[in-house]
């Protein structure tokens, strides 16, 4: 049986920020359920509530050491839906306000990482392969490639780097990188880039396998425009790449039993839906109207989401008979686009700025579109959630958008949402409409909106890819 690893800075149900918490959260269990040992290693971080960690068990302590300094580090652990998570305890790194954003956060991830290598004698799990998530995780690869393989213990872990988001890579000043990374000059190279410390590049240089989280982001960040500089790095690295596109949890996103919706249904009968949105209309007091759209998204508010065009041509979208619903929150200047756009349109729009994942289901429950035109998107998960609840989705053709979402075409019958190709919010504006369109063709829509619900988001696919990959590996 295949052992695995997971090294992430989040993983639902205990802490999240995003899509890479639903992908810990979610993956590992689908690996066990295959056969394959995976374990999960997070920061046991203060806002891990109660419910979790009176339930943890603690196994004991050591001291991880880094470059000078000398920390205490606790480990827990717990088993969740068949899942063994280990957590690395030590306050003064992960008592925080912040999950992200705080000066020291090298540091912390550099402990983290460190942390991780240090552990597996205690936890008594050396495994076959070592899966780190995203630039906080980098370090563990890096380390245990530069620092670790001389052990006979570690030698034959072999490393696999995902990269979930390349906007993200862990960039600091060449001054600390003996001081906080417990690197040496001979090898600043792994790290180097553009003379700065760049955590992610030197994952990718360490790791023995490099994924994405589609086939087409894969291919994307070869180029400049999506590659946040990295595009050189990855073109070298080509050989070793894959693109695997993520699944979605659908024990705990499914409308026929979720607890956080106002009326559970199913594709068999849509008339609970009908019911969620008239909930949602009246919780949110916007004119309960059963046949005007609900556009929803469901995003952080950061430009890379597409926001620009959706600014630029929603006011000219809510002159047409629809409500707008965005629930989101992040950059300052999106968040006081859209409150100012529940001002000017208040009988059209919601604007919720607040991170709030039961508002967030019943959104997806009582909307009818979902509106995700991304300027780049590594795999997106929103959409794939938005389908599973009979929301159909309106995306842009990059990432896992494209992979996961095909534009319906009326002489074929084919397809499974709308989308559009360039970056242009005009583009986005005519299939938003064109969507709405079909969507006051009732008869037509109930059963487009019956076949996106059918269609299999779950990991049962792409489990059985990672798994071919780790035994390559
Ligand atoms: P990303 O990882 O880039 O944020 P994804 O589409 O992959 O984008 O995943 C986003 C996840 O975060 C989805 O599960 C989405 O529902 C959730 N999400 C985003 N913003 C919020 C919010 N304000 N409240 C609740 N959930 C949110």
């Amino acid at each position: 049986m295949k052992k695995v690893l997971f090294v992430a800075s989040e993983a639902l149900p205990f802490v999240s920020s995003g899509g890479l918490a639903d992908v810990i959260g979610s993956l590992p269990k689908e690996l066990v359920k295959n056969g394959c040992d995976t374990r999960v290693v997070l920061p046991l971080y203060s806002s891990i509530k109660d419910e979790y960690r009176s339930r943890m068990t603690y196994l004991g302590n050591i001291n991880v050491p880094l470059s000078w300094r000398n920390q205490y580090c606790g480990i827990f652990t717990l088993v969740h839906d068949g899942v063994t998570f280990y957590f690395i305890d030590n306050e003064y790194y992960f008592k925080r306000q912040m999950l992200y954003g705080n000066f020291d956060d090298g540091e912390r991830y550099a402990f983290f990482c460190k942390a991780v290598l240090e552990i597996m004698p205690i936890i008594n799990f050396f495994p076959d392969i070592l899966h780190a998530h995203d630039w906080q995780s980098a370090l563990s690869v890096i380390y245990l490639k530069l620092h670790y393989s001389g052990d006979p213990r570690y030698n034959f872990i072999k490393a696999m780097f995902t990269i979930h988001n390349i906007e993200y890579q862990g960039i600091y000043g060449v001054g600390i990188m003996g001081d906080v990374f417990e690197l040496s000059p001979w090898e600043r190279k792994i790290v180097d880039w553009n003379g700065d410390i760049n955590l992610m590049k030197g994952a990718i240089e360490c790791c023995d396998i490099l994924s994405t989280v589609s086939p087409r982001y894969a291919e994307e960040i070869r180029r400049p425009e999506f590659a946040h500089s990295l595009d050189p790095i990855i073109r070298d690295k080509a050989y070793k790449t894959r693109g695997v596109l993520n699944g979605i949890d659908t024990e705990y996103y499914n409308p026929s039993k979720d607890t956080s919706i106002y009326k559970t249904y199913s594709y068999k009968s849509l008339a609970g839906k009908a019911q969620d949105k008239a909930a949602l209309q009246k919780s949110l007091a916007l004119p309960e109207k059963p046949d005007t759209p609900i556009i929803a998204m469901i995003t952080r508010l950061t430009a890379h989401k597409g926001l620009d065009l959706v600014v630029r041509v929603i006011d000219e979208i809510l002159g047409d008979d629809v409500q707008f619903i965005l629930l989101g929150t992040g950059d300052r200047d999106y968040e006081d686009f859209f409150r100012s756009l529940e001002y000017r349109h208040h009988d059209k729009v919601r604007s919720i700025i607040k991170y709030d994942k039961d508002l967030s289901k019943q959104i997806y429950a009582g909307a009818d579109l979902f509106l995700m035109p991304s300027k780049s998107e590594p795999c997106g998960l929103a959409q794939m959630i938005a389908s599973v609840y009979g929301t159909v989705p309106i995306v842009r053709e990059v990432g896992g958008l494209y992979d996961s979402i095909k534009s319906y075409n009326e002489f074929t019958g084919e397809g499974n949402g709308f989308s559009f190709s360039s970056f242009n919010a005009h583009d986005m504006m005519y299939t938003v409409r064109r969507a709405v369109g079909f969507y006051r063709d009732r008869e037509f829509w109930n059963g487009f909106v019956k076949k996106i619900m059918q269609i299999d988001f779950s990991w049962k696919v792409s489990s059985l890819e990672y798994i071919k990959i780790y035994e390559q590996l």
